[in-house]
């Protein structure tokens, strides 16, 4: 028993070294990354499920690593969420997307929004309005055509500071979802303050929407709650018919997920967005 104690403590150990090593490495490939521009967007479509009419693109962010290949967010978010490394990386996600619209603007595709993902701390940087209108305008990218999305648990850490930040934000002309709603805690009462024109049902309440009724009554309340407040819903992570007419039936405005498109890499994405944008 004693040889079993101390060879699991071995393990342990050995696995915290290697856990430690892997982190270390991750953090400093992640800062030449920043240095080399190592980032990319890939581009999942947000589709109207009654007229099949694609609306806006979520932009995912995907690290094109020379050694590692293509290494996706979860990877490597939280590293540079600890590390502070968000605030630039953030910035030039911002950057490239509106980099984009203003692109297939300008070939003359219909005009569609692209969806940015804000980390916590990017909602927390003092300047951020100013930051974004600055690049906006840098890259010729009207308002109108970038949504950013913020986490429900985000908002709700500092509901007070972050209605005020939205509302700066949505004054410009910027729209706002609050993502994976139904994971925080958030009040009615606070809901109902909080600027954003939609609400997006968390993939882990579709997954079993046509089977869990726990999740089918969320889903539903969801959908009804925000309709009542004015806002609309996306559900993310649609993967099947079934659930793709749960949510219809139920009167969801927007459709994301693998049933309609995974993420797409920019050429691709373009592709789609001539085949599907009629205007
Ligand atoms: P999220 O914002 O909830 O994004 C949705 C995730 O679900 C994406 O994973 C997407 O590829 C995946 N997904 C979409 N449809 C389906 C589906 O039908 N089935 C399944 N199983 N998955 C689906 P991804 O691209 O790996 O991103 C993971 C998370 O990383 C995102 O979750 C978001 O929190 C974060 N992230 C991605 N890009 C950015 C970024 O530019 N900035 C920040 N701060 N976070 C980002
Ligand atoms: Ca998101
Ligand atoms: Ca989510
Ligand atoms: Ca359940």
């Amino acid at each position: 028993a004693k040889a079993a104690g101390r060879n699991t403590y071995q393990m342990f150990t050995k696995e915290m070294h290697t856990a430690a090593r892997q982190r270390l490495a991750i953090e400093n490939s992640l800062r030449s990354a920043v240095t080399n521009d190592e980032f990319v967007l890939h581009y999942q479509p947000q589709l109207d499920p009654a007229t099949g009419k694609l609306l806006g693109f979520e932009a995912l962010v995907r690290w094109q690593s020379p050694d590692n290949g293509l290494v996706y967010p979860d990877r490597f978010i939280p590293v540079a969420e600890e590390t502070g490394m968000i605030l630039e990386i953030g910035r030039r996600v911002f950057e490239m997307a509106c980099q984009q619209a203003a692109r297939w603007r300008d070939a003359g595709y219909p005009s569609v929004r692209i969806a940015v993902n804000l980390s916590a701390r990017q909602l927390r940087q003092p300047d951020l309005p100013e930051m974004l209108s600055g690049i906006m305008k840098e890259c010729g990218a009207d308002p109108e055509m970038i949504e950013l999305e913020v986490t429900e648990s985000m908002t709700m850490e500092r509901p007070v500071e972050s209605i005020r930040i939205l509302g700066a934000l949505k004054a410009m002309g910027i729209g706002l979802a609050i993502d994976d709603f139904g994971t925080g805690y958030s009040s009615l009462s606070y809901l109902k303050l909080f600027p954003v024109d939609k609400l997006k049902i968390d993939r882990s309440f579709v997954k079993d929407i046509e089977v869990d009724p726990d999740d089918a009554a969320i889903a539903s309340a969801t959908i009804a709650m925000a309709h009542t407040l004015g806002k609309k819903v996306v559900a993310e992570g649609v993967e099947s018919q079934a659930q793709l007419d749960f949510l219809v039936q139920h009167g969801c405005d927007i459709i994301q997920g693998y049933f309609y498109s995974k993420p797409l890499a920019v050429e691709e994405a373009e592709q789609y967005l001539a085949r599907h944008a009629q205007s």
